[in-house]
């Protein structure tokens, strides 16, 4: 690396360990920040030399990158950005304080994808989907989509894995030279009504979908989840044994061995070692505190809510709202949430804005409470499971009354 780098690095490593020591979160964002102050080409010097997959989408990307990372490691050490500090200066921190790695797997921001592909020259991109998410600060799905399409079309050597259930992700890839397609379901339709390329309604049945007007078509995927496993493709059936809760994180899995394959690692190396992620940062975290077993779903756009809701067991439920910066400030997408599921279940509310979910709640006819803090929650509710359902900053507050739970 040129000098400059080698400080640059070295400084943002320090600048991450000070502000970890000062308890101010785990420091990649202020340590990133300030190595590329000193070398605006960190980012870039930092990724040469290793090979890089990225991951991108609105939902899954943190528990996939965790998957993808845990499955690479069969071939030796990999930088990855385990805290989810999505944005360059995140990836940055993440590669100056894993020294040098072979290997790097990378959770982007969809805003960033563009940006993070330029500097990093990924071998692979995987792209997981595309959905309404922060309505007050979020790109239009749509707009998004061509961003994604823009960017790959600059890289042509680039290898993509992408969603072949959602049709916003096969438009951004249908014309890229390396695709390979999984399928990981898409129970969200309502941001993919009509086509990106014509306009025409999309058609759906049976898991398959096509354009009524031109002839974008769902592709056939080469990676699909069936029952509790995962078919390579070359139509091998592999057991999939998670920790991780629900359907959705087995088409995270799949994206994970899809991703490693094209890095050479087949599932039967990979698979044993997706068995051993148990939560990440927090999320599906299980706690027992006075006889309740309290376990903790993020949930923070319409269809992050309704993957939640088939997670979550027929429990008594807690559900907490904030609007703060993280969070959007605009929580109007309550209404594209059907709350249906949790009819005749213990609901409880919470948060900053649980009056806007209490209007919500009584719109869809769901009975609920109150209560002003998790520890009323928690005596409110009989022993046994707590699903705890909340968005970012508030899933982040009730993470820190369990001492900040990984
Ligand atoms: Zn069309």
């Amino acid at each position: 690396m040129p000098l400059r780098a080698k400080v640059a690095t070295s400084v943002s490593r320090t600048a991450a360990a000070l502000s970890r020591a000062a308890g101010r979160g785990d420091g990649s964002v202020i340590g990133g920040w300030i190595g590329l102050k000193i070398d605006p080409d960190l980012l870039k010097n930092l990724a040469a030399g290793r090979a890089i997959a990225l991951v991108s989408g609105t939902n899954g990307k943190t528990t996939t990158t965790r998957f993808t990372a845990a499955a690479l490691g069969v071939l030796g050490p990999v930088a990855t950005n385990s805290f989810g500090a999505n944005m360059p200066t995140g990836h940055t921190s993440a590669l100056a304080k894993a020294g040098a790695t072979p290997f790097a797997v990378l959770e982007v921001d969809e805003h960033y994808l563009a940006r993070v592909i330029d500097e990093t020259t990924p071998r692979v991109v995987a792209l997981l989907n595309l959905s309404r998410d922060q309505l007050d600060r979020a790109k239009e799905v749509a707009m998004m989509a061509q961003m994604w399409r823009t960017a790959l079309a600059a890289h042509p050597d680039v290898h993509v894995v992408a969603n072949a259930d959602d049709p916003m992700v096969v438009w951004a890839a249908v014309n890229t030279a390396h695709v390979v397609w999984f399928s990981a379901g898409q129970r969200w339709h309502d941001d993919s009504f009509v086509c990106p390329e014509c306009g025409s309604p999309i058609e759906r049945a049976d898991g398959d979908w096509r354009c009524t007007g031109c002839p974008l078509r769902r592709p056939q995927a080469q990676w699909t989840v069936e029952d509790d496993g995962v078919i390579d493709p070359r139509g091998d059936w592999h057991l999939v044994k998670l920790q991780l809760p629900g359907h959705v994180n087995l088409g995270n899995a799949a994206t994970a061995l899809a991703v490693a394959a094209e890095f050479g690692v087949r599932p039967i190396e990979a698979v044993p070692r997706l068995a051993g992620v148990a939560s990440v940062a927090g999320r599906y975290a299980q706690v027992e505190r006075d006889g309740r077993n309290i376990r903790l779903l993020l949930a923070k756009n319409p269809a992050s809510w309704l993957e939640a809701f088939d997670m979550a067991e027929v429990a008594p439920t807690l559900l907490s709202i904030n609007a703060r910066d993280p969070d959007g400030f605009d929580t109007s997408w309550l209404y594209d949430v059907d709350f249906s599921p949790l009819r005749g279940r213990q609901v409880l509310i919470t948060g900053d804005r649980a009056y806007d979910l209490a209007v919500r709640l009584e719109v869809n006819d769901v009975a609920f409470r109150h209560v002003h803090t998790f520890d009323e929650a928690v005596r409110a509710s009989p022993p046994g499971r707590l699903e705890v359902i909340a968005n970012y900053t508030a899933f982040q507050d009730i993470r820190a009354e369990l001492d900040r739970v990984n």
